[in-house]
């Protein structure tokens, strides 16, 4: 009795430390995200967006993703390989971008992400690459104005990004609804769930151009959202490798030249002064500023 109870005690002593064990076998192969291991790899996992125009989104014409962001994870492709098409875009959303960097199914993401102190705490970012604000779109005659005038509005956000939290905080009467990708907010801001939409002032551009005799951005800029590229806490070959890529672009012009393309107008006057801005002082930045 005594004996058979301690084989089964022995047992399940045996079977809790495997489980323990196998929870700390070393990463697989392909959870090597070292740029050696990209390089072995022969090509760069590196998520992008499909729901934010003009930084990624479907091409109509092609059904492919395409973008000021698509084509910066070319660049960093071409920096590591030589080519812009060693690179395999997967398709992230504000929410998941931040886990699928974490568990390694993907290298990186550049993915319109703004780098925050709280986002430091679970991931690497690269410099800053683009500077964005938050702004408000609305349909064209719209008595909203301002994120003052939210009070009791609806405005829709998507979960996961700085803009939900910043306009919960700012306007703690509005009536946040959220989705997870902006073409949703979109369809409830034409279909009158909505007054407004709320993120970067460059994505809202993005879908004001599409319709821009229905649709408006106002309310300015009232943040700003330092974008960075994701990498995995302590990949720090990686991260190096996508910081000389953005200071080549700058130096050949190349980044001009896209943001020329895709934002349709040339280099803001204040360039220097955020383009290239180590990623801890653009949170200390984004945490520090006051909204106005
Ligand atoms: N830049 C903001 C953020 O990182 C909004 C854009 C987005 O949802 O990706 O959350």
């Amino acid at each position: 009795m005594t004996l058979a109870r301690g084989a089964v005690l022995a047992a399940t002593l045996s079977l809790a430390a495997t489980l323990v064990l196998g929870g700390s076998v070393p990463a697989r192969a392909a959870d090597d995200n070292s740029l050696d291991a990209i390089k072995k790899r022969g090509t760069i996992k590196i998520g992008v967006k499909y729901d934010a125009p003009p930084f990624g989104s479907l091409s109509p014409q092609t059904n492919q993703v395409t973008g000021f962001d698509v084509d910066i994870a070319r660049a960093i492709a071409k920096k590591i390989f030589g080519s812009p098409d060693k690179v395999e875009l997967v398709q992230v959303k504000s929410d998941n971008r931040i886990p699928l960097v974490q568990n390694g199914d993907i290298d990186a993401f550049v993915a319109t992400a703004t780098i925050t102190p709280a986002r430091m705490k679970t991931i690497d970012f690269s410099n800053v690459y683009y500077r964005a604000g938050q702004s408000l779109l609305v349909k064209k005659n719209s008595t909203i104005k301002s994120y003052k005038d939210l009070d009791g509005k609806g405005v829709c956000s998507v979960q996961g990004s700085t803009p939900e939290q910043t306009i919960r905080r700012l306007v703690p009467k509005a009536n946040v609804v959220v989705f997870e990708t902006y073409p949703e907010c979109l369809t409830a801001l034409r279909g009158g769930r909505v007054d407004a939409v709320t993120t970067d002032n460059v994505i809202l551009g993005g879908y004001e151009a599409q319709d821009p005799n229905n649709l408006e951005l106002v309310g300015g800029l009232f943040t700003f959202e330092p974008y960075g590229i994701g990498i995995r806490k302590g990949n720090t070959s990686l991260t190096k490798a996508v910081n000389d890529t953005l200071a080549d672009l700058k130096k050949s012009g190349e980044y001009a030249k896209l943001h020329q393309q895709w934002l349709k107008k040339p280099l803001p006057a204040d360039f220097n002064q955020w383009y290239d801005m180590p990623a801890a002082t653009a949170a200390d930045q984004f945490a520090n500023q006051k909204p106005g």
